[in-house]
């Protein structure tokens, strides 16, 4: 007689080699050690790059939150009036 099996659960880590190339970032020209894919040494190069690609737009998505900052600025003045 044979009862229900046991099963063990074992957690494995997988350990993942990442090859790292030394790389020079697009924004700044700086020499970094980054995964192949990477292209700026830092967030910071990623994000300037990323604006530098289509200021305009950029731009006009930062205009449109102001907008939006201060029309709810307005409505909330609206609410509780000034004395
Ligand atoms: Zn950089």
């Amino acid at each position: 007689m044979e009862g229900p099996r046991k099963v063990k659960i074992k957690k494995m880590m997988v350990e993942r080699h990442i090859p790292f190339t030394e790389k020079k970032c697009l924004q700044c020209g700086k020499s970094f050690m980054g995964m192949k894919i990477q292209q700026y040494c830092s967030k910071a190069c990623a994000r300037k790059a990323s604006y530098w690609r289509n200021p305009a737009a950029y731009r006009e998505s930062r205009l449109k939150s102001y907008r939006k900052q201060k029309e709810s600025r307005k409505n909330e003045q609206k609410i509780c009036p000034d004395r």
